[in-house]
């Protein structure tokens, strides 16, 4: 299987499913923003499902902790194949302003595969949308040999 083929076998609408491993709520909002009548990603077909086992799409906000590690390994093997993981705000990317601490492991490509890192602190909603909407126009690529991929300029 091609490098990162993964990424483009999400054609279908992407259901997301959303987990805060350990960060502020900031980045939450956003995802939440995202999903309100100005930016509407479910313009795209895309939903938030409460089951990871109907997701297409796993959303992490926050870094990686020791105490919700456990948990988002759980998750993510529930998601079916093909699957990604969008890495919302510089928590999730790196650890932000939290690596270092005691209880951080750090960004979520530390302990998963696939992700797609979308920075900021918080990120604008206009960059959640932007790449919900690469996904829907299938058009997402560029990922590094580590499966991790910054979003394009607008
Ligand atoms: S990136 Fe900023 S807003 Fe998001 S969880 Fe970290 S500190 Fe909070």
């Amino acid at each position: 299987m091609e490098k990162n083929s993964s990424l483009r076998l999400v054609r279908r609408s992407p259901w997301l499913f959303h987990f805060n491993s350990g960060g502020c709520n900031g980045c939450d909002i956003e995802v939440v923003a995202s999903l309100t009548p100005k930016y509407d990603v479910e313009r795209l077909g895309a939903i938030l499902t409460s089951s990871p086992k109907h997701a297409d799409i796993l959303v992490v906000t926050g870094p990686v902790t020791r105490q919700t590690l456990g948990s988002l390994r759980m998750i993510y093997d529930q998601i079916p194949e093909p699957k990604v993981v969008l890495a919302i705000g510089t928590c999730a990317c790196s650890g932000g302003v939290f690596r270092g601490g005691y209880n951080v492991i750090g960004g979520v490509d530390k302990v998963l595969k696939n992700v797609i890192c979308i920075p900021g602190c918080p990120p604008n909603p206009r960059m959640i949308y932007s790449i919900i909407k690469k996904f829907y126009e299938n058009q997402l690529g560029g990922a590094d040999e580590n499966g991790s991929s910054k979003p394009e300029k607008e």
